[in-house]
């Protein structure tokens, strides 16, 4: 790990103003995942900015119309915040269902959306090509194991998955980011905040250095209550994604009012599905509905040897969701 030098703002103005300075600044709230990069070399700050000083922004309000919701809150706060639970269970259970409750009592919902892929040739370092992180080197991924990687999204140049939950789940229910920059405060909606690839996999998202994620705001909906974040993994617990989908229903008796999905583990960002939405719009509910919504979600999915597999689990994910979401409704 290079030396770095290590800032403490007390007001968000002057947390905006140091990161601005320079590209090479980061920004440092739980520390969970950007330690492990710098360890890894894969990301090596001239200035860490620590914001965990910051009044206010870990600040979880609840009003008739959505959540308005800190970066600074820890995962584990926000996961068992009873209005979560209660009203918008697939937002609580993508968090309770990321990494392990040690994680979750320091990490930051705001971090969370920032992590980097889990791909090991990105993670890997030498004797693997990256052009996530060597721009220009190659993508040793794509004649590699690619188990685990984008089933959507991907180009020649990358083919790395987005590995977070909480986005997912965001996804589905139109939130979006306040984000703090030089020029005052914009909104960015969450499924516009990160990148495909393209030929340049090193720009991962919208944001501009110096860019301070401040709130995240959750839209109340119909869909909400009724609704469940569906993860399949290796193991259990304390593992990423091979498929998951957040899905949230309205149903007036059989009949599908609304409905959301979005697809997490299987894409280069987290995907909203609208034409598998629009399929159980205005029908009544089947299982056989389900099934074709899955598989509808996963028109246009590119696989190989190695990653084939997670097309039948992702339908079967995202059929079981909606069921139940189904369910709860
Ligand atoms: C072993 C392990 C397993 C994990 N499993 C999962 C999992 O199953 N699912 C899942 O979703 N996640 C998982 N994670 C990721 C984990 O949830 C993230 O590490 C965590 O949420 C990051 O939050 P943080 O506050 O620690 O971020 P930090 O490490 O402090 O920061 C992460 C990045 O975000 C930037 N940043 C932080 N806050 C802001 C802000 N407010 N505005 C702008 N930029 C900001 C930082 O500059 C940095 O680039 C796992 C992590 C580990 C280590």
């Amino acid at each position: 790990m290079q030396p770095f030098s290590y800032l403490r703002p007390t007001s968000l103005a002057e947390a905006v103003n140091s990161a601005a300075r320079s590209p090479d600044t980061r920004f440092i709230a739980g520390g969970t995942t950007l330690f492990d990069l710098m360890k890894l070399d894969i990301e090596a700050p001239a200035t860490l900015v620590d914001v965990t000083a910051l009044p206010g922004v870990d600040k979880i309000e609840v009003a008739a119309d959505g959540l308005a919701i800190g970066s600074l809150a820890r995962m584990a706060d926000v996961a068992s915040h009873p209005i979560l639970r209660d009203q918008y269970p697939a937002l609580s259970e993508s968090l309770w269902k990321a990494a392990s409750q040690q994680l979750r009592n320091m990490a930051t919902v705001g971090g969370n959306l920032l992590q980097r892929t889990r791909c090991p040739y990105f993670r890997g370092g030498e004797p693997y090509r990256c052009n996530k992180r060597v721009p220009g080197s190659g993508c040793s991924a794509q004649s590699g194991i690619d188990r685990s990687l984008a089933l959507f999204g991907g180009s020649e140049a990358c083919i790395a998955n987005y590995p977070g939950d909480w986005a997912v789940a965001l996804v589905a229910f139109d939130a979006a980011i306040e984000v703090a920059g030089l020029d005052g405060v914009r909104t960015i909606r969450v499924e516009e905040l990160h990148r495909e690839p393209g030929h340049t996999p090193h720009i991962e998202t919208v944001l501009h250095p110096g860019d301070f994620i401040s709130r995240i705001l959750v839209p109340a909906a119909a869909t909400a209550r009724a609704s469940t974040y569906h993860k399949v993994r290796d193991r259990e617990s304390y593992a990423f994604a091979l498929t998951s989908a957040a899905v949230g229903v309205d149903i007036q008796g059989e009949r599908v009012r609304d409905i959301r999905i979005a697809l997490g583990g299987v894409g280069a960002k987290p995907m909203r599905c609208r034409a598998a939405e629009n399929l159980l719009k205005d029908q009544p509910y089947s299982r056989e509905l389900a099934l074709k919504a899955g598989e509808t979600a996963f028109i246009g999915s590119r696989t190989s040897t190695h990653n084939a597999f997670r097309v039948p689990l992702g339908i079967q994910t995202v059929a079981d969701a909606i069921d139940i979401a189904v369910k709860r409704a």
